[in-house]
């Protein structure tokens, strides 16, 4: 989602285009006002990706939108409760094909004084889970709305149910997805910064999405949205839900061996590759031989770093050892070279089977290898 102002049209057109080239197949825009929604007119044509409108309290705000040729809306439930309007926003959708996402966000479902029986039911049926309550709320509230959807015949829906509460939201999307059969967005909503941020969204997200459970998905931090971006792609390629677009790269966690700025090393290389590299190539920053070898197998591009140094491997054979100024300018040529051959046929992706031995450290890494081998009592292997 936008963090801007819609209406300053040319700074939300960047933001969303800059969203969009980081990975985003769609972006969404608030229109609290009609500035906003009149500012979508302009608005759509300079952008690359389909755009949602996130409606709050004014009904008229969606049919603006969709007038100015939305892609999508977003009604929350609490907030836009009265029928006929939301009647008026279903029958503009339908008559353009636009789907809506019903949002029950677990902030702005407020429980009203009449108590329905229905959700005093749900009440009992969700008593033994630690959010029976707000589940029962989220349930009742989900069907009565989704009500006036089936009065009007209308079924290009997606339905969401946002929480800060990371076993709610397991618990909310395991339950709608049992009771209704429509798309589901996922989402931790108002999640925090990044820094703490991550594990409460990708913990919840990332167990509904091995159930089998999500269609699409946004990461909510206190942040530059870039990072939702990059967090909720790298959350479905770890999950295998979705092709790596660029390079992937290993990196060790470092210790008492390094013997170079590793850290520095392996932000360079990342912030690099993702500038110049489109395929999947798995590199590997390792920052010494003794378990590097091990733990960057199957990387088609690799450095193992030293004494002030790093030797490269590119699939399986060692092409360069360059000192530490050196390793990065060095290894991105190689990352560069090896995705041109693979773009002219030459070569594929982890084709070769990656078995990349221990540079021989004597007089060269100075990482201790042979020593620690002897010591082991364990001889050493032999050295490509
Ligand atoms: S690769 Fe070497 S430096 Fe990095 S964590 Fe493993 S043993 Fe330590």
């Amino acid at each position: 989602m936008t963090s801007g102002f819609t209406h300053e049209i040319d700074k939300c057109v960047a933001e969303i285009n800059k969203l969009a080239t980081a990975g985003a197949d769609f972006v969404r825009v608030a229109v609290p006002e009609r500035k906003d929604t009149q500012a979508l007119k302009e608005l759509l044509p300079r952008v690359s990706v389909p755009v949602v409108a996130d409606v709050h309290f004014h009904f008229q705000r969606a049919l603006e939108a969709i007038d100015a040729g939305i892609h999508k809306i977003r009604l929350n439930p609490g907030n836009i409760t009265d029928r006929a309007q939301v009647r008026d926003v279903i029958q503009a959708c339908k008559a353009k094909n636009i789907p809506i996402r019903v949002g029950v966000n677990e902030g702005s479902i407020v429980e009203r004084k009449d108590k329905q029986r229905r959700m005093k039911e749900l009440g009992g049926v969700f008593s033994n889970n630690k959010h029976g309550h707000f589940l029962a709320i989220m349930i009742s509230k989900l069907e009565e709305y989704l009500e006036i959807f089936q009065e009007e015949n209308f079924e290009n829906i997606v339905i969401s149910a946002k929480s800060i509460d990371p076993e709610l939201v397991i618990a909310a999307y395991k339950e709608i997805s049992s009771r209704f059969d429509y798309p589901l967005h996922l989402g931790v909503t108002h999640a925090g910064p990044k820094e703490t941020g991550t594990i409460r969204s990708v913990v919840p997200l990332g167990h509904l999405l091995c159930s089998g459970i999500g269609d699409t998905l946004r990461i909510s931090y206190a942040n530059d949205p870039i990072y939702e971006v990059e967090d909720g792609l790298e959350l479905l390629y770890v999950l295998g839900l979705r092709t790596r677009v660029g390079a992937e790269l290993i990196a060790c966690p470092t210790c008492g061996r390094i013997q170079v700025d590793l850290f520095k090393l392996v932000q360079d290389v990342r912030k690099q590759l993702s500038k110049e590299i489109s395929l999947p190539i798995k590199v590997a920053v390792m920052g010494c031989v003794v378990n590097g070898p091990g733990e960057c197998e199957g990387a088609d591009i690799a450095i193992f770093a030293g004494d002030r140094k790093g030797i490269i491997y590119v699939q399986g054979q060692r092409v360069a050892s360059v000192p530490e100024a050196e390793i990065l300018e060095r290894l991105l040529d190689e990352c560069r070279k090896f995705e041109q051959e693979v773009k002219a046929g030459r070569t594929k992706l982890g084709e070769k089977k990656v078995d990349i031995l221990p540079p021989d450290p004597i007089g060269e890494l100075g990482s201790g290898w042979e020593k620690i081998e002897q010591e082991r009592g364990v001889s050493l292997p032999v050295v490509k």
